[in-house]
Order: C-alpha cells, then structure tokens, then sequence
C-alpha cells in the first residue's frame, strides 16, 4: 500500500467522509464521527455485508440486541475475568503502553493466551528494543492485566457501584442471549445462521491508527449453528465466502491475505484472519473467521440454567450447537475499503485524486451539474434531470458550485463514479443534440454524449 495513514485521514476529514469525535471540545481518543459522506459510504458497506449475508442466503436470520445486558453475561463469557490487554507505564512520562502490540512490533509473538507473568518474562527479555511512543525512553513498569470492558451506572443504585452494568465489549453476545427465542419463533433447521450489527465499547489501552483501533466499534458478526463435528465444510465455504465478500467490495486482492492462529484458545477447532494490508500499518487483521466449537452456548447454558441444546427434529438428538462466527470491525471495513480505492493520476497536466469506489458503495452514484449557475433556463432543466434520476432509485448529487472543472475534482474525490452535465446542447442550441447531457466517468475523465434516457438507463444499469 503506498498511500500513508495521514493523506488518508487528511481526505477523509476535508472531503466529510470521518472528523475525529468530539473536536470543538479537543476531542476524545478513540471516537470518530462519521460525515455526511463517511455514513453514505458506512451503510453501503453495511447493506451490501447485510444483503451477501442474511438475504442471499438461506436459514439466516437478523438480529438487532439491546446494548446493555444483564452482567452475568460478561461473567459467561469471560469478559469480566479475562477481557484484559498487558498495559507497561512508562515511568518517565506516563504514556501507557499495549506491551503484547509492541512485542509484535519488534518481532515477539504475546498471544492472548499467554498469562502475565509469561508476557512479563517476553517482556524483561526485550524491554532494551522498545521505547515509548511519546518521550523514547526505555523505562516502563511492570505489564499488567488490564481489563478493557467499560462499564456504565444504568439501574445500579448501590452506594459502592458494585452491581455495574456494562457497555457490550463484543457485538455478537446479544445472539447467544437469543438464541433460545430465535429457535422457538423462527423454528429454524440445523445448521442455520444469526446475524448482527451492533456497537461494542473498549477501553483499549492506546487507540490509534485512525479507525482501525477505536475505543467504540461497530461489529458486524455472523454466527453459524451447526451439529457437532459437521464444521470443516463449512467452515471453509464461510471462509471463502468472506474472502470474495470483499472483493466483490472492490478491495485489491493483492492488499488482502489469510493469517492462521497458532494458539488456539482450548474451546476453538480453528481460526483464521483475513488480513489487509492497511496503510501505514501493513498487514494487520481486519476480520476474525472462528471455529469456536459449543463454548458459547455451553457458557450460558450453565451461567442461565436455561436449556440451549437443540432438538434436532431429524435425529430425535439433543445437541449443544457448534458456531462458526465470523467478526468484523465496521471502521476496519471502511477504512480497508476507503484506502483501496484512493487513487493518483495526471489528468489535463494536472494531479488528481479519486476515490475508485466501486458503484454500489459510494456515496453518490451521479451528480448533475447545470454547465453555469446564473443561467436559469440550465439550472432549471438540471434540476428536471436531477429529479428523473432519483426517481428512478439513483443516489444522485446536485451541485453548481464553482466552475465544472472544480466540481469534477469534488466529485473525483468522494468517488461518484459519473457526472451528468447539462448544457445549451441540452436545450436543442444545436437541434440534433437536444435532450442530450455529457456523461463523464470517473476513472478515465472520458466524456461522452448520450441521451438524458440512455444516461439514466445506463445508471440503472451500473448500480444494479
Ligand atoms: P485486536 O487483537 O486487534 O485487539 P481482537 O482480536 O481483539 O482485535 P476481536 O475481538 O476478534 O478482535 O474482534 C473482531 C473484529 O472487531 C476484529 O477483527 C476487528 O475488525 C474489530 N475490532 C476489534 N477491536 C477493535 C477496535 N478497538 N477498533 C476497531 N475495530 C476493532
């Protein structure tokens, strides 16, 4: 990836795609807020990671669950007790560290099953090589387990706090917690799928790198019940579906690549990254695809003392499910997506930048332009256009500000892949082009002359 994180986060903020969170106030680490544009950009992803899994598939079912969730969920799984990161102070300035992050940094695997005492010890053995990020001294303290599940006041009226609600640390909990309902309303048949978008909050230790590591997340996860041992297939069915997912998205393949984990926690069977190859950053991961055996659904069946073995209606058996989850940070996809489509060229002798998105994600599909403002015969006719198009479902744009050579450059760098230009031709100046409008596309700069009819078919076309 040749394009850095800054030109990046610089077009994002000047073109209203993201804006850090809170900015009058001096923001807020770890909080960004999606623009006009960015939110165009983040439900298209959505619908489109939506549509690819719940309404282009059979047997899966959405889900939208309420953040805040009784506690004893995070004590079933796990959050309360192990959700932690080892955090190193630095003794001469106070900047916190993430030490498994910066061992990964200088080349040491600190995986997450790794005690504290362990990553201590890693830690002891290369503390010469790693200095911190704000004053670059080498004096840190001692790692310790630091839990990143942020808690909230709702409902807890106890003098002391002691009963804390907290704020989701993982998106796809609300699925085990209805798992039961969804079987008894749905009846749906083994194996199935339940899919989610939701938020997730974590007090990461040093968010950074614009969206890709954020202190409130969106996740967007799938969750595949399957009977027990029935998992290699499948898993590698999802696996490959996720990988030609982004693809389809636009993302270069050469950008993406599998990481296999090595140790695996004790309940998983498998687990695999798909990973991009984020700039500035390399390749890092980008979402989970996990074979996560009946862990889950055995956590809360005995936390809940509720049944959630499934009655397989074939079989007559009574099963625990296995899940097959697939994870993956909304920021991260947009981030992966908004960097591959960054583009440079040379157009007219002069430098551009366009976004390449493909059509379905950008936040536009067309933008009119009346040729000059201050003509109100163009601006009128124009706006008739304008209003043909989205009648006919386009997501079109109307701009008439500045001259049409600045308006192409807006529009080449939020990625609307074509610009409808209506002029005195368009009016019948010259008869025979009457009805006619300039039709530019985006990635060449080519211009064409068609009719305002072949212009929106055309669109219609292209978006579907
Ligand atoms: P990491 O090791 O980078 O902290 P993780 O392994 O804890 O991530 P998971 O808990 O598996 O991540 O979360 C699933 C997905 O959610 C990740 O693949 C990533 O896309 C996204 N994600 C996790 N943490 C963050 C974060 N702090 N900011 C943005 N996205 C995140």
């Amino acid at each position: 990836m040749s394009v850095d994180l800054d030109t990046i986060v610089s077009l994002a903020k000047r073109r209203g795609f993201v804006f850090p969170g809170s900015e009058i106030y001096g923001g807020l680490a770890g909080t960004y807020d999606f623009g006009p544009n960015g939110v165009e950009l983040l439900n298209n992803l959505k619908r489109s990671w939506w549509k690819a899994n719940v309404y282009d598939k059979e047997n899966y079912y959405g889900l939208d669950a309420a953040m805040f969730k009784n506690p004893r969920t995070w004590e079933a799984s796990g959050h309360v007790g192990g959700f932690s990161d080892p955090l190193a102070e630095c003794k001469e300035c106070n900047t916190r560290i993430r030490v498994d992050k910066e061992l990964a940094n200088v080349g040491v695997v600190a995986d997450e099953k790794m005690s504290i005492e362990e990553i201590n010890t890693l830690f002891d053995a290369h503390r010469a090589e790693i200095a911190c990020p704000k004053c670059h001294k080498k004096n840190f303290s001692e790692a310790r387990a630091f839990n990143l599940l942020v808690q909230s006041n709702l409902g807890d009226f106890t003098s002391d706090g002691s009963e804390p609600v907290y704020l989701p640390g993982e998106a796809c909990q609300g699925i085990y917690l209805d798992y039961r309902n969804i079987v008894d309303t749905m009846n749906p048949k083994i194996p199935f799928g339940v899919v989610q978008i939701g938020k997730a909050f974590r007090n990461e230790i040093a968010p950074r790198n614009f969206l890709f590591r954020t202190r409130e997340l969106e996740q967007a996860d799938t969750q595949y019940f399957i009977r027990p041992n029935e998992n290699k297939q499948a898993y590698e069915q999802i696996k490959q579906d996720r990988w030609n997912w982004y693809l389809a998205q636009g993302i270069r393949e050469e950008n993406l690549r599998w990481h296999q984990h090595e140790n695996l926690v004790f309940y998983a069977k498998d687990a695999w990254d798909i990973e991009y190859n984020f700039p500035s950053l390399g390749f890092d991961e980008l979402e989970g695809i996990h074979d996560r055996s009946d862990y889950d659904l055995t956590q809360h069946m005995e936390f809940s003392g509720v049944d959630l073995r499934y009655l397989d209606q074939e079989t007559g058996e009574k099963y625990v499910p296995w899940i097959l989850e697939t994870s993956v940070g909304m920021g991260r996809m947009f981030l992966a997506v908004f960097a591959d489509a960054y583009r440079e060229d040379e157009l007219g002798g002069e430098k551009r930048i366009y976004l390449a998105l493909a059509p379905h994600l950008a936040p536009y599909q067309a933008a009119v332009f009346p040729l000059l403002k201050n003509k109100p015969e163009l601006v009128d006719k124009a706006r008739d256009v304008y209003a043909l198009f989205k009648k006919a479902g386009v997501r079109a744009a109307f701009d008439d500000n500045g001259n049409i050579g600045k308006r192409y450059r807006r529009q080449d760098e939020i990625g609307t892949p074509f610009c409808i230009t209506i002029d005195f031709d368009t009016l019948g100046e010259n008869p025979e082009l009457l009805d006619t409008v300039t039709l530019r596309h985006r990635d060449t700069g080519e211009q064409e002359r068609v009719t305002i009819a072949e212009a929106a078919e055309r669109l219609r076309s292209t978006i579907s």
